[in-house]
């Protein structure tokens, strides 16, 4: 009986080497040498680009001239209804998978091998991606019927490469969620962004869920439209869902953000928004997700607790 227990203590550690493997990331390839948050090597600064040059990024990198970019101002009034009802929710968070402080001039950001989530597409397919990284921007990139927001994050993913996935099908490679924020006097402070900003908070979030922002929510109305990075180099490669209720943000935390884009040089209005694009005859599709759910945390001590039974049920029956 003990040499059974050890062989099936055998088995699960091999099992959750494999699991591990599994997990490893392997991403559609983005169609030119980007890395998913828009970095090119085209570098952010005073002989580069920046929010001074914001006019003229097409001067620098000829994408950012095309006819899908980003941000937009959505006209309400002008979207169609989407045909399907969309459910946003990261599923299999690992609870030792954490997001880190990503080293950007440009942002706030946090990057991580997060988890998983299905989208839909502007076309209806159904789209499977990995959260990689979240940013800020202040004030709001995106402008709903005019109107600016006072921070908007960008929660960015980037589709799943795999054999139940074929990339030459994936139309977008990237999806972005634009979340709005509005200064309000009665927020509390989002524990999340503390070490961005808090030299005695480490820059490492464990115990974060992107689900949190998402639940929040009252009213889940979203609008989608195909566009690109809002940073070089330009990539119109982004199947964008901004919603539309904005979440609230304390004074404090707002101006935190604000007093972090102070080089004048850079960032001439102190803001890191890119202006508002064209749309050019793009369609805007609007819809309501379902944002409610429990995430699927993977219980290995339940697997386990099977893989011995299996076990002793085998022995009982064979030997
Ligand atoms: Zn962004």
């Amino acid at each position: 009986m003990i040499f059974i227990l050890i062989l099936s203590i055998i088995s699960q550690i091999l099992c959750e080497q494999t699991h591990e493997e599994e997990i490893k990331r392997d991403y559609c390839q983005l169609p030119d040498a980007v890395l998913a948050d828009g970095v090119s090597a085209t570098d952010f600064g005073t002989t580069g680009w920046n929010y001074a040059n914001a006019n003229n990024w097409d001067e620098i990198v000829v994408t950012c001239g095309g006819s899908f970019q980003s941000p937009i101002d959505i006209l309400t009034s002008s979207a169609t209804q989407e045909a399907i009802q969309p459910k946003i929710h990261y599923k299999n968070k690992a609870s030792d998978v954490a997001y880190e402080e990503a080293n950007k001039p440009y942002t706030k950001e946090y990057e991580g091998e997060y988890s998983e989530i299905d989208v839909t597409d502007a076309s209806g397919l159904i789209v499977r991606y990995y959260a990689k990284q979240f940013h800020i921007h202040t004030p709001s990139e995106h402008t709903i019927d005019g109107k600016y927001y006072d921070l908007e994050i960008h929660f960015v993913h980037q589709a799943i490469q795999d054999e139940q996935q074929d990339c030459n099908k994936v139309k977008n490679t990237l999806t972005v969620f634009g979340l709005m924020f509005t200064e309000s006097a009665s927020a509390s402070d989002y524990e999340v962004f503390k070490p961005w900003f808090d030299q005695n908070v480490t820059g490492e979030v464990e115990s974060f869920d992107l689900n949190d922002f998402f639940q929040k929510m009252t009213d889940t109305t979203y609008y989608h439209y195909n566009g690109s990075l809002t940073t070089l180099p330009c990539s119109q490669i982004v199947n964008w869902i901004v919603f539309y209720q904005a979440l609230p943000i304390s004074p404090s935390q707002l101006n935190q953000f604000r007093s972090t884009f102070t080089d004048s040089t850079v960032f001439p209005l102190k803001q890191n928004n890119r202006p508002i694009q064209h749309l050019n005859g793009r369609k805007i599709l609007k819809g309501t997700a379902i944002t409610t759910g429990v995430a699927e945390i993977p219980n290995l001590e339940a697997s386990y607790a099977f893989l011995v039974l299996v076990t002793l049920v085998m022995n009982g029956l064979f030997l």
